[in-house]
C-alpha cells in the first residue's frame, strides 16, 4: 500500500523529548496528511471483527474514533487521572521513572463487548498492558490492539502476551 509507505516515511523522529536521551516519535505529521491518515485508519481497523474501539489518552483518541466512526462501532477514551467525571474503574502502572494510571470512564463498556484497543506507539508495552486490564475487569472482551508503531527494542509486546497485537509500523 503506497499510502501506508508515505505514511511510515512522515513519522518524524524528535531527540531529546519530553527528556535528553529520549527519542521521541511524532505521528502528527502522519494526521495531517490526508491519504496517509486514511491508509493508517484503514489498516489499523483491518482486523477481525469488533463492536468497541477503546482508545488511549492521547492520540489514540483520534486514531481510535476515526476506526470507530468507520466501522459505525462506538468508542470509549480510556483517560489519565482527574480528567473523567464518572469513574468506572482505575489501573495504576510503573513506568521507567515513577507512575502512571488509566480510568475507565463509568457506563462506557458493556460486559461480552468486543473491545479493539487503538494507540499510536507501542513502547514499553505498560499503557497497553494497563488499558487490557481495564478492559477485562469490566467484562468486555479484548479481542485485539492495533498501534501504528512499534518501538520492538523496547520488547513492549512482552507485556502483553497471548493478545493479538498488531502494529502498522516496527522500528
Ligand atoms: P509504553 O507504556 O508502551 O511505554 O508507552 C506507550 C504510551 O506512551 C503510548 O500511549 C504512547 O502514546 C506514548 N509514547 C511512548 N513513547 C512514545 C513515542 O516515542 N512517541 C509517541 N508518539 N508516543 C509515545
Amino acid at each position: 500500500d503506497a499510502d501506508l509507505g508515505r505514511a511510515a516515511g512522515l513519522v518524524r523522529e524528535v531527540p531529546d523529548f519530553p527528556e535528553p536521551g529520549v527519542l521521541f516519535r511524532d505521528i502528527g505529521p502522519v494526521l495531517a496528511d490526508r491519504e496517509a491518515f486514511h491508509s493508517v485508519v484503514d489498516a489499523l481497523g483491518r482486523v477481525h471483527a469488533f463492536d468497541v474501539v477503546v482508545g488511549i489518552e492521547a492520540r489514540g483518541f483520534l486514531l481510535g474514533a476515526a476506526v470507530a466512526h468507520a466501522h459505525g462501532t462506538g468508542f470509549v477514551g480510556l483517560r489519565k487521572p482527574g480528567k473523567l467525571p464518572v469513574v468506572a474503574d482505575r489501573v495504576d502502572y510503573a513506568l521507567e521513572y515513577g507512575t502512571a494510571a488509566l480510568e475507565l470512564p463509568a457506563d462506557a463498556l458493556i460486559a461480552g463487548q468486543q473491545v479493539l484497543v487503538v494507540d499510536d506507539v507501542l513502547a514499553t508495552g505498560g499503557t497497553l498492558a494497563a488499558a487490557r486490564q481495564l478492559v477485562d475487569k469490566a467484562g468486555a472482551e479484548s479481542v485485539g490492539a492495533s498501534l501504528v508503531l512499534e518501538l520492538s527494542q523496547l520488547g513492549g509486546r512482552r507485556t502483553v502476551p497471548d493478545w493479538d497485537v498488531r502494529t502498522l509500523f516496527t522500528v
